[in-house]
This record gives structure tokens, sequence and C-alpha cells, in this order.
């Protein structure tokens, strides 16, 4: 969606050469593209095929794009070096630089790959509002819908790249990944609303400030709305931390949609407002289903600094006794035994890519009589729908798969769980410790089930930097080790009957 703001507000400056209804049609073909990939991206079978139809979707809008400014009757030597030069080394530049990176970037590291890219939404929206306000010739009024969506996708823009800026920089732990609360935080949040407002109204009503030009006026409402802008991006991602981070990327993800859409407004562009629309929508739908799964909503979330230990005490009461580990070849007796198994697959299992094994041993329990099944949180792993993702390439039959609110209610009838590199999904902490950072989310009762077999490295920590008294109930067994050498071992243990 960037290439198409950039692209949009490059070709701008052209005369049109091909008919405006076949440019209309074009970009109707480019929205029903993306109507029908969104669509597809709802399952894991069909999602790659959505990904290309939209891809395709882009490619058409973009192409119009260059048409809808009269590119071939203009296309001079002096205009192709002013615009459209820079326009394709952009293009370039910014295709090859996301190639390598999206090759290169592990499964782990999306989400803050999507933070960075949300963060590059709003800023190359906030950047085409700035060059039309500071372009010379013709501005659009004030006081018109293209001028109030000026100053609204600066604001924006500006919030959703800092705001993504730091929450990349939490994500992939380069700075402290823990909600931060300051003393007068509400306060500084109220004045920053009010000076955002009183900017709003400067812009449009220069006048009020006498004696003074009204551009001036204006030009210090937009810097300002810049300035104010950029800080409130950091507040608003300040106070959320842990296992509330997948909610703000999906929130930042709505606000560069709503960026894009506004600037469309801006630059006359109607294929922007669709493509931006159907973003913010998209991501106000996920953000909303995240907030349920972590039991919160979006105003607490946003506000309260939820898990920061402002609501209860700071320190985790933590498990008293210490974890039991038992050896790969006591825990094949017990899954031998079994005659249900449920796996919780989280972030380790995608750590040790070692979803195919699962599926392995998960074919030998079947073999065995056991009935097998799969537990999905919805924020397990580092992005909406990573375990779903994972189990899928594995080939895991979509109907094994079982939703938190599914198997919690089956979770006494069955005979073992195998957590695999889960931790804060299955932290019962979750439920009872007031003071804990993922107080009220809700969790997978593993501790439920007759037999508990955790399969983790050593002593790691989950998301939220927690202990899990898990791993020291009675019924729970720690097999300490990589997850894929674990679950292989338990596959040859099979084999050797
Ligand atoms: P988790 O709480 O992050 O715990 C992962 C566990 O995996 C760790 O305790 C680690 O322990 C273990 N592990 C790592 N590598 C391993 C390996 N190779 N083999 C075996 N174990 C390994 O994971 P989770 O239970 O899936 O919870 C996800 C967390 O991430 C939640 O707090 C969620 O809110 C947050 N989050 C989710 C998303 C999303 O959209 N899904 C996005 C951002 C953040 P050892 O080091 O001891 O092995």
């Amino acid at each position: 969606m960037n290439t198409l703001i950039l692209a949009q507000a490059a070709a701008d400056a052209a005369p049109a050469v091909v008919p405006a209804t076949v440019i209309n049609l074009a970009y109707i073909v480019a929205c029903v593209l993306f109507i029908f990939g969104i669509k597809r991206l709802g399952k894991t079978e069909t999602a790659r095929s959505g990904n290309a139809i939209s891809s395709l979707g882009m490619l058409v809008a973009v192409i119009a794009i260059f048409l809808d400014g009269n590119v071939m009757k203009s296309w001079t030597t002096d205009w192709f070096m002013n615009g459209y030069l820079w326009c394709f080394g952009g293009i370039a530049i910014g295709a090859l630089i996301g190639a390598v990176w999206a090759k290169k970037v592990k499964m782990t590291g999306m989400p803050e790959l999507v933070a960075l890219f949300n963060g590059f939404g709003g800023l190359s929206s906030l950047l085409v509002a700035a060059s039309e306000y500071f372009k010379e010739g013709e501005k659009s009024e004030a006081l018109s819908v293209s001028g109030i969506s000026l100053y609204l996708t600066i604001l924006i823009g500006a919030i959703t790249f800092s705001g993504s800026l730091l929450a990349y920089g939490k994500l992939s732990e380069k700075i402290s990944g823990k909600p931060f609360l300051f003393k007068g935080q509400q306060f500084v949040n109220a004045l920053i609303v009010l000076a955002v407002l009183a900017g709003l109204a400067l812009y449009m009503f220069p006048s009020i400030v006498p004696g003074v030009p009204a551009e001036q006026v204006q030009l210090v409402a937009i810097c300002g709305a810049i300035a104010i802008s950029l800080i409130m991006g950091v507040t608003v991602v300040l106070p959320i931390g842990g296992g509330d981070m997948p909610v703000v990327i999906s929130l930042l993800n709505s606000l560069s949609g709503l960026a894009a859409a506004l600037a469309g407004f801006v630059i006359n562009n109607n294929v922007l407002v669709v493509a931006g629309c159907l973003v913010g929508a998209s991501g106000v739908i996920l953000t909303v289903i995240m907030c349920k799964a972590m039991n919160r909503s979006v105003g607490n979330l946003l506000f309260s600094g939820f898990g920061s230990g402002a609501t209860g005490s700071k320190k985790s009461s933590g498990p008293q006794a210490e974890p039991k580990a038992v050896s790969v070849e006591d825990a094949y007796l017990v899954l031998e035994a079994a005659r249900s198994v449920v796996f919780i697959p989280g972030y380790g299992m995608a750590v040790a890519q070692a979803q195919h094994v699962v599926k392995e041993l998960a074919n030998k329990l079947e073999s065995n009589g056991a009935e097998v099944s799969f537990a999905i949180h919805p924020v397990a792993g580092r992005m909406p729908g990573h375990m779903n993702v994972l189990l899928a390439e594995a080939d895991v039959p979509y109907e094994q798969l079982k939703t938190m609110d599914e198997i919690n209610p089956m979770m006494p009838m069955q005979d073992v769980a195998i957590v695999i590199g889960a931790n804060d999904v299955v932290n019962p902490a979750a439920a009872s410790d007031k003071s804990s950072p993922i107080y009220g989310m809700p969790i997978i009762k593993a501790s439920e089930t007759r037999t508990v077999f955790v399969l983790k490295r050593g002593k790691g920590k989950g998301f939220s930097g927690i202990e899990n008294e898990l791993f020291t109930k009675e019924n729970t067994r720690m097999i300490y080790g990589d997850a894929k050498a674990t679950i292989s071992a338990l596959v040859s243990e099979f084999g050797k009957e």
C-alpha cells in the first residue's frame, strides 16, 4: 500500500491521457481483487492464493495510477527525470529491500517485521499529506474534506510511525518489553489530546489568532501536529507490554490503514481510500478478537497500563517447589497407555521447528488407539494464527485443531497434555494471581488433564517474563531439551515396539 500512496503522489503532477472510465474500472477490479484476497486469507488452505490475489490487485492499482497521470503522452525526458525516475527508482529500491528482508526473516521474527511495515505505512501517509501541504501552487481549503483529512492523515500517520517503531523495539527485545507507566501519565495524555484539538482549531480557523498571517498560523499548527503526534505514538504504546503486544500490533495495523484511507481523500484517489479502509477495518476486527482473547477492553489496554503491576503487587508469587523431570523413556510408557492426548503448542514449537515431528508423534499415538487433538490458544507464538500456520504446514487435519473454548471443557477427560514450548498460554497465574502481568488472560487449562508433559529447554520464562506454577504441579513432569529432539526421541520409542 505504501507503493500505492507514493505512486499516486508522483503521478499527480501529470495530465491524464487514458480515459477516466478505464482508470476507474481498473480501480474497481483492484478493489474486488483486494476483497477476494482478504476473504481467502481467512483460512490456512486458501491463504497463499489470497495473498497472491491481493498482490495482483495492488499491481493493477499501481499500473492504473501511472496511467492515470497521462504518462504515455507526456513521457518526455524532463518529465521522466523529474517524476517517474524517482518513482520507479523508489519502487525498485523498496522492492529489493522488501524481498531480501522477507526472505531472510524467520517466522518467529514476523511480528516485529509487521510492526515496522505498519510504521512505514504511517510514515508514507504522513509524507504524502505533508508534501501536499508544503507543495507550491493551489492547496485544498482547510475547511474542506481534503483539508481536514490532511491534518488527520498527518496526525494518525505520525502516531502510527512512532508507535510502531517503539513496538518494534519492544517485540525484538531491543528495549524492555514490559509495560511502562509513569506518574501523571493520564494527565500528560489529556494534555496531548488538548494540544491536538487546539492544533486542529488553529489549522481550520487561523484567523482566531489576531495579527498573524493565516499561512503562518496553519504552518505552526501542522508542524506542531507532527511533533505532538510523534510523542503521542510513544505515550500510547509505552504502557502496553508483555502478553498484550499482539493487540497493539493489530491496533497500529488498523491505524496505518486509516491513515492511508485519509491520504486517499487528500490526494483524491479512490482505490487508496478503499484499500486503506479494508486494512483499517480488518485491523479493528483483529484488535477486537485479540482483546477478547486476552480478556481486555481496548480502553483498559491503552490507558490503564494493564499488567504493569499497577493493579497489584509487583512480584508474582511464583512457584514454591522445584519442577520434576522425567526421561523420554518413562514419558513414552505413559503415552503408550494413553487413550486421549492433547498437544498444546507454543512459541517454543516455532523456535524448534518441531511441527513435522509433532505430526509424526500424533500419527503414532493415533495408530496406537489414542484420540489426538491440538489446543490452539489465540495468542500462542508470536503472531495471530502462528500455530495454525505451522500445523497446517505439517498437514495436521483441521478437525484436530481445537480452540481454547472448545478444548477447555474437555481437559479433565484427557489422559495426557503435551505442552510443546508453550508457557504464558498455560500459566495458571493468569487466573489466580492478581499481580501477574497476564492476570485475566484466558488460558488453556493444561493442569486439568491427568498427566502433563512440558517440553522446554530449561528454566527460560515466557514472553511475559514470569514464573509458571504449572511446572511444579503434582501431575506435571518436565522433559528438558529442544522440543524437536524430544519429540523425535518419543517417535523413536514408538518405533522400537
Ligand atoms: P511463551 O510464553 O513465549 O513461552 C515460550 C517457551 O518456549 C519458553 O518458556 C521457552 O522456554 C520455550 N522454548 C523456546 N525455544 C524452545 C525450543 N527450541 N524447544 C523447546 N522449548 C523452547 O510462548 P506461548 O506460551 O506461546 O505464549 C506466547 C506469548 O507471546 C504470550 O505472552 C503472547 O501474548 C505473546 N505474543 C503473542 C503474539 C501473537 O500474536 N501470538 C505476538 C506477540 C507476543 P526455554 O527457554 O526454557 O526453552
